[in-house]
């Protein structure tokens, strides 16, 4: 575990804050590192302990169609869906997966795999689409399905198929839209990506009811480390392929990461934090990430070290043990930081309720980002519509995870302009969109977002 100032504040180099002026930024990648605070002040009512004797079997839940899914994790998952009103989850099969990277493919895979299929299912997305779509769909140049491009400019007769997988992203990643499907034929699948559908990022219209429906815990918590996802699956068929692609690829999903997971979403839908270590009297910390790599590292370093010949001492020993590397890294992140005037008072006047919390930072991000643009002559930033989110009872505007940036000036590389003030963001191409929009992340930590305002500032500074 690294605990340096990359995994920190995103630079691409460890150093300290105030050389940090002079380094590039990373906006690029959406690493959700601005829920750290939250999570952080939360202490140990979410952490757990896992002894080396828990979890060892694949299996999860025997009878369960998706055999390696923890109940506690299924659980706390129809629980938020519910408080949330996000999404139906009854009569829905839950199929887990490694991130929702993961069930994607699983998706594709269900919906392509007809053993009289002759040539690959087309797969679009409306442009502007997440980026990873195609690179995800066309990795290892499957004989099942291929990339076929923008959803508006698809044309099924001309491709030869008599039907495709439209992948629908609302709210949309890069732009923050919300979407529904575009090409609406007979033929058609449907994968719903609601990576986005949160309370902190747009207002809950409505509980979303789709065939196949994903979610993530990297942008639900910002949990993106513990490569949990889930799939809401109508269909039973549908459901045992997915199942049967994460058998093939990964036998199942780590339980130390759904545990947790279940325990974090579990604290979301329940105000009290109720204490699901209940049973288990010391309280410890796994990591702050990578569960399962943490306790692999932690038991199999303890099989090659003598000094820990002692395997019956009793747990509180052994877990004090484990732990002291750790904690003192930890404080020495935590010491450091109270020296780092980005971090101050970053808890003052937020509120408990994640989704509160959360969605209060990010408002707070946007009429910041907002400002700047405005005094800018040559950015500009889209609209979001003010609507009723059932959830917080209030009219609100999206605040998405992503702020994408078109240049006023056509023609112009924004990308590269951005670039060139030391700030590492994603071209308008690799979304299907021209080279004057990029997708800066909204999600970095808020040294980082900080130096972003100030970069941009820079930017209009030149251009005046
Ligand atoms: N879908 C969208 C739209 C995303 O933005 C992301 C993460 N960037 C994912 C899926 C993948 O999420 P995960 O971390 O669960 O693999």
């Amino acid at each position: 575990v690294v605990f340096n100032q990359k995994a920190s504040n995103g630079c691409t180099k460890s150093s300290s804050p105030s050389t940090n002026i002079s380094k590039t930024i990373n906006l690029d990648q959406g690493d959700p590192t601005l829920f750290e605070p939250y999570w952080r002040k939360m202490g140990d009512k979410c952490t757990m302990v896992i002894s080396a004797s828990d979890s060892m079997s694949y299996f999860s839940d025997a009878g369960n169609l998706c055999w390696f899914l923890e109940p506690k994790l299924s659980d706390s998952i129809k629980n938020l869906h519910r408080e949330i009103g996000n999404a139906k989850s009854n009569s829905r099969h839950i199929v887990v997966g490694t991130g929702s990277t993961q069930l994607y493919q699983a998706a594709l895979y269900a919906l392509s795999s007809s053993p009289d299929r002759t040539h690959p299912i087309s797969v679009v997305s409306a442009a502007p689409y997440y980026s990873q779509y195609p690179e995800e769909t066309d990795y290892l140049r499957s004989g099942l399905y291929k990339w076929a491009g923008d959803a508006y400019t698809f044309d099924k007769e001309e491709d030869g198929n008599t039907n495709y997988i439209e992948v629908v992203n609302s709210p949309s990643n890069p732009d923050g839209s919300i979407r529904e499907a575009v090409v609406k034929r007979t033929g058609g699948k449907l994968i719903h990506d609601l990576a986005y559908y949160w309370p902190q990022y747009t207002p809950i219209t409505c509980p979303a009811d789709h065939d196949i429906m994903l979610f993530t815990f990297s942008k639900c918590t910002g949990h993106a480390g513990s490569r949990i996802g889930w799939a809401l699956v109508k269909d039973t068929e549908v459901a045992k392929k997915m199942i049967k692609f994460i058998e093939l690829n990964s036998i199942g999903v780590s339980k130390e990461s759904q545990l947790r997971a279940a325990m974090i979403l579990g604290t979301l839908s329940d105000n009290s934090y109720r204490n699901f270590n209940s049973n288990k009297p010391e309280l410890n910390s796994i990591g702050v990430s990578k569960e399962s790599q943490l306790r692999a590292e932690m038991i199999l370093g303890k099989l090659s070290d003598n000094s820990y010949q002692n395997l019956n001492s009793n747990k509180p020993e052994l877990n004090s043990m484990c732990v002291s590397k750790e904690s003192q890294l930890r404080a020495a992140m935590i010491l450091g930081k109270l020296s780092d005037n980005s971090y101050q008072n970053l808890n003052s006047n937020k509120p408990d309720n994640f989704f509160e919390y959360s969605q209060c930072l990010l408002a707070e991000r946007w009429k910041k980002l907002r400002e700047v643009v405005k005094r800018n002559q040559l950015l500009i930033l889209p609209d979001y519509p003010l609507e009723y989110c059932n959830f917080t009872g209030k009219f609100t505007q999206s605040h998405p995870a992503f702020a994408w940036l078109q240049c006023k000036e056509e023609d112009v590389d924004c990308e590269k302009l951005i670039k060139a003030h030391k700030m590492m963001v994603r071209g308008g191409v690799r979304f299907g969109a021209e080279k004057k929009y990029v997708r800066v992340s909204m999600l970095s930590s808020e040294g980082v977002f900080n130096l972003f305002l100030q970069r941009l500032s820079a930017i209009k500074g030149n251009f005046n």
